[in-house]
């Protein structure tokens, strides 16, 4: 029996079942549904035949093992259906591992029974929508029938590996080893380049404390029913460029995204910059709003980098100054604040001139309010504080960004689909979901779904 035969069966099959009605969308499922009894058989035999060759050797230590258990019967939950097969069971006196050495071979997991294409399938489909709304999708699109708490619990169990990975990575940042290997993973041109780092923050529900934000991320302090996930995005600024149509587009970048706190944020962010080529740029500038969280961990991590705060935010100190001393929307705030605008984007030192200037309508304006005294104290301390990161002349020369505007898309990306799990994630659950998308954000899908690169 050769192609030839297969097909004519398989027409045979087909046309023996469709109608007058029929059009071309129900040829394609039937084709597919008179096939998936051949597949499901096909898939069987082959993962047997694996299992057969499998030696029975520690998967970590490649020693041989001790027989515990021949042919033990395992049901995997495949493409094509159920496949059965069986395996023999091992002790490694080695590990002291107990392991079935052919199911780590075939990329199945410890009493989960997904295959890895189901595996792949319930990560990918949650990535995008809760599994509630997946499920639907998924059978339509593939045929696997799963209930929407098994399509979560599959994705939740890709989700910790994708922890795993990442807190590998992570703990290599501590040693120096470690630290060259990371290195060692970045592909970078051989001419000198800029990495760009870009960190901001969003939190994962739905916030309590309208009009406090501000403070307590200044303070980077948690609080009520709300987390904060702290977001980071690096790339060279050589992989940023503008589509057809004049769209801003970066061509390839990293990301990290984590709830588990400041301390975890900053090993990630090291682990994700050192594989992104942070040791061998020529120069490194880091870019956010003004919230103080970040720039402690510029001072602690990235100590020759150059800082600088979001233009756009520094633009809004400067026009809600404005309306505060000459009233909302008024022709007189624009008038004052458009000197100011343009002292800043255009002149060496800008903000100097600018401290300058509001230092001296202390004493040239009169009368004016408590309020107006405040604030204008309150914006001459916020410039005196971020003076050194307002060179906007310069980043604009050296063809540099001079706002953050690649991590506040980043942010409101994963905010698209993390606003929407409130009750449905646990806490352990979020950060593992976290992990899973920035792993798939960051290109290694294939590091979990091995499949994927073939
Ligand atoms: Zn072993």
């Amino acid at each position: 029996m050769d192609e030839e035969d297969v097909a004519e069966w398989l027409y045979g099959e087909a046309s023996a079942l469709l109608d007058e009605a029929s059009d071309m969308g129900v040829m394609e499922k039937l084709v597919d549904r008179v096939s998936v009894e051949c597949r499901r058989r096909a898939l069987e035999r082959l993962v047997q035949n694996a299992a057969e060759h499998q030696p029975l050797d520690c998967p970590d230590c490649k020693r041989p093992m001790n027989v515990h258990a021949y042919r033990r019967t395992r049901k995997v939950n495949s493409s094509f259906g159920t496949v059965r097969f069986v395996r023999s069971y091992g002790l490694c006196t080695n590990c002291g591992e107990r392991v079935f050495p052919a199911d780590v071979k075939l990329g199945l997991q410890v009493r989960a029974p997904a295959s890895p294409r189901v595996q792949e399938v319930c990560a990918l489909t949650t990535l995008r929508a809760p599994a509630g709304q997946a499920q639907e999708d998924v059978r339509r699109l593939t045929g696997i029938d799963m209930d929407a708490s098994s399509l979560h619990r599959e994705a939740r169990r890709q989700g910790e590996r994708a922890l795993a990975l990442r807190d590998a990575d992570t703990a290599l940042t501590k040693t120096l080893p470690g630290v060259a290997q990371l290195m060692g993973r970045a592909s970078v041109p051989s001419s000198p380049f800029t990495l760009v780092i870009e960190i901001d923050a969003w939190n994962i529900r739905e916030r309590d404390n309208w009009g406090k934000t501000k403070k307590f991320r200044d303070a980077a302090q948690e609080t009520g029913r709300w987390h904060w996930v702290y977001t980071g995005t690096v790339f060279r600024l050589d992989q940023r460029g503008t589509t057809a149509a004049g769209r801003p587009i970066i061509a390839e970048r990293g990301f990290v995204a984590t709830r588990a706190g400041l301390d975890c944020f900053r090993s990630q962010l090291y682990a994700e910059t050192l594989q992104r080529g942070l040791l061998q740029a020529e120069h490194v500038l880091i870019l956010a709003d003004g919230a103080i969280w970040i720039w402690a961990i510029a001072d602690d991590r990235f100590k020759k980098a150059t800082q600088r705060v979001d233009l756009y935010h520094v633009q809004e100190h400067l026009w809600d100054l404005a309306h505060e001393l000459h009233g909302q929307g008024t022709d007189k705030a624009k008038e004052w604040v458009t000197p100011f605008l343009n002292w800043l984007k255009r002149r060496t030192n800008g903000a100097l001139d600018v401290i300058q200037g509001l230092e001296g309508l202390r004493t040239t304006l009169e009368n004016l309010t408590t309020a107006q005294r405040a604030a204008l104290d309150r914006e001459i301390g916020y410039f005196q504080g971020h003076k050194n990161r307002m060179d906007y002349k310069t980043g604009k020369a050296l063809g540099q960004p001079v706002g953050s505007g690649a991590i506040e898309s980043t942010c409101s990306q994963y905010q698209r689909r993390f606003k929407l799990t409130g009750q449905f994630w646990s806490l352990d659950g979020d950060e593992a979901f976290l992990a899973l998308a920035t792993l798939h954000r960051n290109r290694r899908w294939h590091q979990l779904f091995p499949h994927d690169s073939t």
